[in-house]
């Protein structure tokens, strides 16, 4: 493989959009895949009770398993919560279990509600793993977790399903990122949007992405991620679609945005 540009600083990335099966863990997990397979290192925190990106990345994480909740009610450090992968070498993972479900709830109550992914993500903390990139997967909710995640990163990432009201809830999105931008985090930027489970098939899906085009502009990243039956088979076999299908679209395609990525994040640090 290629090498790809190694950000000069740790890049910290939030995978958010408040509806369900956009493509957030998907693309958080292949685009993560794609950094590792080019020897960058990269950690995936799953911040989803719902565990899916943990699944995908074949960690465990049953009831009990030191998770992500332990770190958020600060029991536990980053590193002793994260797992290798086994889909890649460079590749982590601190899993969500079950018990990550009432921590929404909990977090209300807690002292720095919002900022305790923040903290525990602290220079210090990750010197351990030491990642190039950190991309977090976030609920389909903009709760206190989502809000957790957007304190944390300087980047959001969000995935847009082509589809009928690919747009709908996104204003509700981009006030939220807002919001966390004026009182909590001025670092905040939405660095890129990603077109996912493009169908060329449909006239659609071409209207929807040049209207996601005419109103981010150079935001959304050129390549596309196209629908392919590879790409939602691969966690069955607890292998991202990079080592499942290495020379389907779908893997070509996280490729290619995965490069797009750190490309951008190299210029911007130049310019
Ligand atoms: P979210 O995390 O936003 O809820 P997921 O990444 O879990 O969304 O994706 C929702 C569903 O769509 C999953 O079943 C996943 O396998 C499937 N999916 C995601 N991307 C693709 C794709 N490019 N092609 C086909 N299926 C996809
Ligand atoms: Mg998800």
């Amino acid at each position: 493989e290629s090498a790809l540009p190694r950000p000069t600083h740790r890049r910290v990335m939030t995978v958010a959009n408040q509806k369900g099966g956009v493509g957030k863990t998907t693309s958080t997990v292949n685009l993560a895949a794609a950094l590792a397979i080019h020897g960058l290192k990269t950690l995936v925190i799953d911040l989803d009770p719902q565990g899916n990106a943990s699944t995908a990345l074949a960690v465990e994480h049953r009831s009990g398993t030191p998770s992500v909740y332990e770190v958020l009610i600060g029991e536990i450090s980053i590193a002793e919560a994260a797992q290798v992968s086994p889909t890649s070498p460079n590749l982590y993972c601190v899993p969500a279990t079950i018990d990550l479900a009432g921590a929404e709830i909990e977090l209300v109550s807690m002292v720095a509600r919002e900022s305790r992914l923040k903290e525990a993500l602290s220079p210090e903390a990750l010197d351990a793993i030491n990642p190039d990139y950190v991309f977090i997967d976030c609920p389909p909710s903009l709760g206190l977790l989502t809000v957790n995640a957007m304190v944390a990163a300087q980047e959001v990432l969000i995935p847009i399903q082509c589809e009928y009201y690919a747009l709908e809830g996104l204003s509700q999105l981009l006030r939220n990122i807002e919001l966390v931008q004026q009182h909590l985090n001025p670092d905040l930027g939405i660095s890129t949007i990603l077109l996912t489970m493009y169908d060329g098939r449909t006239k659609l899906a071409d209207q929807v992405t040049s209207e996601v085009r005419g109103h981010f502009g150079d935001t959304v990243l050129k390549t596309v991620i196209p629908r392919s039956v590879k790409v939602s088979e691969a966690p069955g076999f607890g292998q991202t679609v990079l080592t499942y299908d290495p020379g389907s679209r779908g893997s070509m395609s996280y490729l290619d945005a995965a490069k797009e990525i750190a490309v951008r994040g190299a210029k911007e640090e130049g310019a």
